[in-house]
């Protein structure tokens, strides 16, 4: 896992500053949430760190290594939306293993030669499905993996769209509201299951969200955003007891 470090990071789109000025520091195995109201930036920004959109100005530094101008998929980031981007026709097993099948063909289309030195198809197709499978359990979708996605409930998808970010092993998670197509009882369990599961993987993960009770009880911090730009980073409790604006007290809900 690794640090990620956001500097001086502005973004316009036309004449409207969406993001301004920010700079936030997230540390390695740190669970983060940005959180603010709808509109406020927060998935342009994660997109900016993943790679899918470009910053007019600043830098974004992943563990030590400046990736402003590498393409989304050599930043090593895997990022989780709000709408799961599942591919209906194939199985469960299909769409989780996918970003392994692709680095494989990745390596073949670019490097030739190197199919040479690599592992047979039939033995590179059980180290996959190995991967899938260990990713499937930690998700508790283990009996799922032959289904389709039509086959599956809100919850169940999202768990695959997060079992397709684990087995690249990538650096950092990068999560837009996952949980806000979900019922409000399913959206409580996963909350707990999520944070158990980045504790265990020792993730570094970015967590963006609109809902504070989420912010609260999942995140190691929480940084709220109001019009692009970051109004206070803390603890939740620090947050809730200590808010250093009006705007905060305001979002977080405490009495100032
Ligand atoms: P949030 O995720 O906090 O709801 P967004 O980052 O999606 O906010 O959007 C922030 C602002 O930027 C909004 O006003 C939105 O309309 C605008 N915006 C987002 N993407 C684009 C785009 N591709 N072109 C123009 N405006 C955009
Ligand atoms: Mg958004």
């Amino acid at each position: 896992m690794a640090t990620i470090s956001i500097e001086a990071v502005r973004k316009n789109f036309g004449p409207v500053e969406v993001l301004k000025d920010i700079s936030l520091e997230i540390a390695d195995g740190e669970f983060l949430t940005l959180l603010g109201p709808s509109g406020c930036g927060k998935s342009t920004l994660l997109r900016i760190i993943a790679g899918l959109e470009r910053n007019d100005a600043g830098a974004i530094v992943i563990g030590g290594r400046r990736v402003d101008d590498l393409p989304a998929r050599d930043r090593d980031i895997a990022m989780v939306f709000q709408s799961y981007a599942l591919y209906p026709h194939m199985t469960v097993a299909q769409n989780i293993g996918l970003p392994l099948s692709m680095r494989r063909m990745n390596v073949w289309q670019r490097l030739p030669w190197i199919g040479s030195m690599l592992p047979g198809t039939a033995a590179a197709r059980r180290t996959i499905a190995k991967d899938v499978a260990e990713a499937a359990q930690a998700l508790d979708i283990g009996p799922l993996l032959g289904r389709k996605p039509g086959q599956l409930s809100g919850g169940q998808k999202q768990r695959v769209a997060l079992g397709r970010a684990m087995v690249r092993h990538p650096a950092a998670f990068l999560l837009d509201e996952p949980l806000s197509n979900l019922d409000a009882k399913l959206r409580v369990q996963m909350r707990s299951e999520l944070t158990e599961l980045q504790r265990r993987l020792g993730a570094t993960m970015i967590y963006v969200t609109h809902d504070q009770a989420e912010a609260m009880t999942m995140s190691d911090r929480v940084a709220v955003m109001l019009a692009g730009r970051l109004e206070q980073v803390a603890p939740p409790r620090r947050l809730y007891d200590d808010p250093e604006t009006l705007a905060v007290a305001e979002f977080v809900g405490s009495p100032k």
